[in-house]
């Protein structure tokens, strides 16, 4: 049986800090980030890809703001389905041609992916994450009293509203992208972390204005898949315990209670690193084989021969 692994790409395998984000360069940095990938299947390892959207979200709310004068603007779930098509597709053509140059004949498809969330989740109460572009004191204000939305200042760069960051609790498609892996398709899913919804009373969905954390999503993605590893490629080789101290040291291969100490220790910011190591440190409790934290150059590596952190059970 081929191992089934979930990759979850950060920003950077899509942007790089300090590019405009033109299309061009975008295109660019997904056929890297997809030779990477094709290096494990041709491997013979069974992928599945997620990724996050953050550039790209918020590249299109600026859209939504600019065009509202000419057309009606999109509300952030919406605006989020739009990311996972357009990176979907860059990921679709980059990952499917570096394939088809390799003589492997793999059809690579997207899938638009709802993830459902609590209603209740605490996050609700404290929106805290911010998304879109900055805007004066007065149209904050509007929008706080018009629309009940959360705005905050933002270091006198201006104001910007914030949305909750629930907890991924399931993927409504979740049967489709298992069909599809088992038929041998290479699924992307659950992009940005998945479009936000919650669970009517009558069972039904509706999008919410939320952003999933893409790690904590991709986590949920993995279980759900029963993929043996869960793999988290970013822009550091290893998660680091006394991160940005003269003490900084790399975390290599370590067994699941030991990472639960450093975790609580508080070595792993929030918002960044913290996720990551929450997610791999969930994924092997629930049964996962090994989570693995690097770089994306180092993908096969860290699958092969354990380089980055590799989180193992006890
Ligand atoms: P991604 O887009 O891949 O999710 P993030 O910026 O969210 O990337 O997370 C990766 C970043 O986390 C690294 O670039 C690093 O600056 C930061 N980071 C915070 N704490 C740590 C830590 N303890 N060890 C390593 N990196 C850390
Ligand atoms: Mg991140």
């Amino acid at each position: 049986m081929p191992k089934v692994i979930t990759v979850a790409l950060g920003g950077n395998a899509i942007n790089k800090p300090g590019q405009k984000g033109t299309a061009e360069e975008q295109f660019t940095n997904v056929q890297n980030t997809t030779r990477q990938i094709a290096k494990m299947i041709k491997k013979g390892y069974k992928v599945i890809v997620t990724h996050g959207n953050g550039p790209q979200v918020g590249t299109i709310l600026i859209q939504q703001e600019a065009g509202s004068k000419q057309v009606p603007p999109m509300t952030l779930d919406i605006c989020g389905s739009q990311t996972q098509g357009q990176i979907g597709y860059m990921i679709q053509q980059s990952l499917g041609n570096e394939l088809k140059s390799a003589g492997i004949d793999k059809t690579v498809v997207s899938v638009v992916t709802q993830v459902v969330v609590d209603k209740n989740d605490e996050a609700f109460k404290n929106p805290r994450k911010p998304v879109g572009p900055f805007f004066d004191e007065e149209h904050a204000k509007k929008m706080m009293i018009e629309k009940g939305e959360s705005w905050i200042e933002d270091a006198g760069r201006g104001w910007r509203k914030v949305v909750a960051s629930p907890i991924p609790k399931g993927i409504v498609e979740i049967e489709a992208i298992k069909s599809l892996v088992s038929a041998g398709f290479m699924v992307v899913a659950s992009g940005g972390g998945g479009i936000p919804v919650i669970v009517n009373d009558d069972c039904t969905y509706s999008g919410v204005e939320a952003v999933i954390d893409k790690d904590r999503a991709g986590e949920v993605l993995a279980e759900e898949v029963k993929a043996d590893v869960l793999m988290i490629l970013t822009d550091v080789p290893y998660a680091a315990i006394n991160y940005g101290t003269p003490e900084q040291k790399n975390v290599e291969t370590i067994k699941l209670s030991e990472i639960k100490k450093y975790f609580d220790e508080g070595h792993f910011k929030a918002g960044s690193m913290g996720p990551k190591v929450a997610s791999a440190i969930k994924f092997v409790e629930n049964g996962g084989e090994k989570a693995i934290i690097t770089s994306l150059e180092n993908a096969l590596e860290g699958l092969e021969n354990g380089k980055g952190t590799v989180i193992i059970s006890d």
